[in-house]
């Protein structure tokens, strides 16, 4: 069964899902892809308009950048386990409260990908924090903000609505904070359906 469970997310275990060299079994990155991170300093303030404050794990550069590309593109879900112990280990106390609320990604790449990177993360933290989970916001048309230059994604910015009853403290969850467009978009559809606190996590920042 663990040979079948490796072959489904696509993980040979002894191999480092950043940089791709042997590492202990059991262990999804290696001593020195973990000590590199460990290194990796968070980022706090200057978030995206609309939100009440901003945090992320580390800047989008070297193993951080490398583990979301392993999580994003090649699917090694259990990436989403080590980016959510990141974030509850070094994440100030007082970011860490209210519903995990996941930043939805379009439908159509759900579908595409057949798991949401965002989701994944924010299940692990919900587990790892005993905070509850909340996928109350839905994302309408397959607007992708990867590929699109900057100016463009803060002019088009996606288009979030509730979809189910909206907590009244909100922590935003998402892999990767660029323009904050998104961030912003969620803050907007969250506040509009009553909640009165929304702060944001990402996993990385792109400065
Ligand atoms: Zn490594």
């Amino acid at each position: 069964m663990k040979i079948l469970h490796s072959l489904a997310t696509g993980l040979v275990p002894p191999l480092c899902a950043a940089c791709g060299r042997s590492c202990r079994p059991g262990a999804f990155a290696c001593t020195r892809c973990t000590r590199r991170l460990a290194d990796a300093k968070p980022i706090a303030g200057g978030g995206p308009q609309g939100l009440d404050r901003c945090w992320s794990s580390a800047s989008h550069e070297g193993v951080a950048r490398d583990l979301v590309t392993a999580l994003k593109f090649r699917r090694l879900l259990p990436v989403a386990g080590l980016m959510a112990e990141r974030i509850e280990w070094l994440a100030p106390a007082s970011l860490l409260s209210g519903s995990i609320v996941p930043v939805p990604t379009s439908p159509l790449r759900t579908l595409r990908r057949g798991f949401d990177p965002a989701a994944e993360i924010a299940s692990a933290l919900a587990e790892l924090t005993g905070l509850t989970l909340s996928t109350c916001l839905g994302r309408s048309g397959g607007g992708r903000q990867v590929g699109r230059r900057r100016g463009e994604r803060l002019g088009h910015p996606p288009r979030v609505r509730p979809k189910a009853e909206v907590p009244r403290s909100v922590l935003l969850l998402d892999d990767v904070l660029t323009t904050g467009a998104t961030l912003s978009a969620c803050a907007r559809a969250l506040r509009s359906a009553g909640a009165v606190r929304v702060v944001a996590i990402t996993f990385t920042r792109r400065l």
